[in-house]
């Protein structure tokens, strides 16, 4: 019996992002059939301690590190909305973005930033642009998308409403789903690994991600706050 198509978008702030909040669930996917697409909203222009490297120079390679993460996770597409790094914006043009992506690629379930808080875990501050993201997404999603009178110029565009039905929020300080990567693990540490522009010491980055994931009974999870739409 063929599979019905399932769709997911995970849609990321900064290059790795996605990698670190989703990596493993996603190559689940992926292996399940189902069609994995990542949207990243920044260009990726401040990630880098090397005083030498060249802007224009890192955008492209953070790009490329991207699509190669993606290539290692089976993901099918990624796309770019080339938003400047570190300011990224919650305003109307971001969410007509977001929404004009959820119409055309049509997802089931949408993976995002859990944009609710500035302290996660009292173990690190969310960053700005995870918070931005987070928000417009979680706002094209419901209500804006759903509904044929927000950007109404997408109709003549042929992208119709849609309904998402399931979210799932990374870095969440209420996650209520957990999903069992100890068989993926590897291929997370692999995808992470694709960014090197942002972990040079790759067998310390290793070492520092399997203990990351690792829960108290030693299977590795990722963690999310799930919420499903039940209308
Ligand atoms: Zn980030």
């Amino acid at each position: 019996m063929p599979q019905p198509s399932r769709t997911a978008l995970l849609i990321a702030a900064h290059p790795d992002d996605g990698e670190f909040g989703a990596a493993g669930h996603c190559s689940q996917l992926a292996d399940e059939g189902w069609d994995v697409y990542f949207l990243v909203c920044t260009n990726g222009a401040k990630g880098t301690e090397d005083r030498a490297m060249h802007r224009e120079r890192l955008i492209a390679l953070r790009r490329e590190e991207q699509r190669e993460a993606c290539r290692r996770l089976g993901v099918k597409d990624v796309f770019f909305l080339d938003h400047e790094d570190s300011e990224l914006v919650y305003d109307r043009a971001l969410l007509e973005q977001i929404v004009r992506y959820i119409r055309m690629l049509r997802p089931e379930t949408v993976l995002t930033h859990d944009p609710a808080d500035i302290i996660i875990l009292d173990s690190f501050i969310n960053h700005p642009d995870h918070r931005a993201a987070g928000t417009a997404v979680l706002d094209a999603v419901y209500p804006t998308a759903r509904d044929h009178l927000n950007f109404p110029e997408h109709l003549a565009e042929g992208l119709e409403p849609h309904k998402v039905r399931e979210l799932l929020l990374w870095n969440s300080n209420s996650p209520n789903f957990d999903v069992d990567i100890s068989d993926r693990v590897d291929q997370k540490i692999n995808a992470l690994a694709a960014h090197v522009t942002q972990f040079g010491d790759q067998q310390d980055f290793a070492t520092f991600a399997r203990e990351r994931w690792k829960s108290e009974d030693g299977r590795y999870l990722e963690r999310f706050r799930r919420i499903q739409l039940q209308f």
